[in-house]
């Protein structure tokens, strides 16, 4: 499905969701799962907030499926009361963390500056950065959708961008947990001018970075949305609370 060999992914974003036994719960799910199917054609990571990260580090140890963080903060270590940093989410057992999420846009006013400068901290600590970018509606509407998305790239892609070392998110803010989805021509046309982009900033480094879309991804329409060439996997949020409905995004990627 993903285009010019990229390796497709589906990355669950719990957010602020569940009690300790929830998350044992689904990651014990997911893991059995993993070790009956076995490696696929496609990756797989959970993100589970920061307090259950450890643990659910520990389910899915030994499994092909990742762990990743939802934030990080820019510095190593220091006087942050309330923040993690990269290296105490790689401790835990992360392999990448989401970054620019929008909802930490507008939670915590996350300017693009900030997650370029988390994208690094990512890096230094080893882990892979997922990069959210995506327009509101009122952008959307006002066919601002292409602009936004090449503002954010330019702001937080890092020097030293590669496919090793990022993804991007495209989550357009008026289609995460509304039920609401772009057209597949929508779809289309953000991933290729995202691609494009990408090629700008940081070269034929470009060709290898995959790229995600994010925003009430469910079941019955992953297979549509994430048809397009230049999409290469989701971030999947509600449906990635149910075991069933993520194996079956993740099913409709290697289909
Ligand atoms: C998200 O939080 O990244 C997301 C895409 O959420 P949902 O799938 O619930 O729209």
């Amino acid at each position: 499905m993903a285009g010019k060999g990229r390796r497709p992914l589906a990355a669950g974003n719990w957010k602020m969701n569940g009690q300790a036994a929830d998350a044992a719960a689904l990651a014990g799910a997911l893991g059995d799962w993993a070790a009956d199917t076995g490696p696929g054609a496609a990756d797989m990571a959970v993100c589970p907030p920061t307090v259950q990260l450890a643990a659910v580090a520990q389910h899915l140890a030994g499994s092909w499926i990742a762990v990743g963080g939802q934030d990080c903060h820019p510095a190593e270590m220091g006087a942050h009361t309330g923040d993690v940093s990269a290296e105490m989410l790689k401790d835990a057992g992360a392999a990448m963390v989401i970054l620019g999420h929008s909802e930490r846009r507008a939670d915590h006013g996350e300017t693009d500056a900030e997650v370029r400068a988390k994208a690094q901290a990512a890096w230094r600590a080893g882990l892979v950065a997922i990069i959210c970018i995506g327009e509101s509606e009122a952008q959307r509407d006002s066919g601002e959708t292409l602009a936004v998305l090449s503002g954010q790239l330019e702001g937080s892609l890092p020097d030293g961008t590669t496919a090793a070392n990022t993804v991007v998110a495209y989550e357009p803010v008026w289609a995460i947990g509304t039920g609401r989805t772009p057209t597949v021509e929508q779809v289309d046309e953000a991933h290729k001018h995202i691609r494009v982009e990408m090629t700008r900033l940081v070269g034929r480094e470009a060709a290898g970075i995959r790229a995600l879309y994010g925003g009430s991804v469910k079941p019955s329409n992953a297979a549509e949305i994430l048809a397009p060439e230049d999409v290469d996997g989701a971030l999947v949020g509600g449906a990635s609370l149910q075991a069933s409905d993520f194996q079956a995004i993740y099913q409709a990627l290697v289909d």
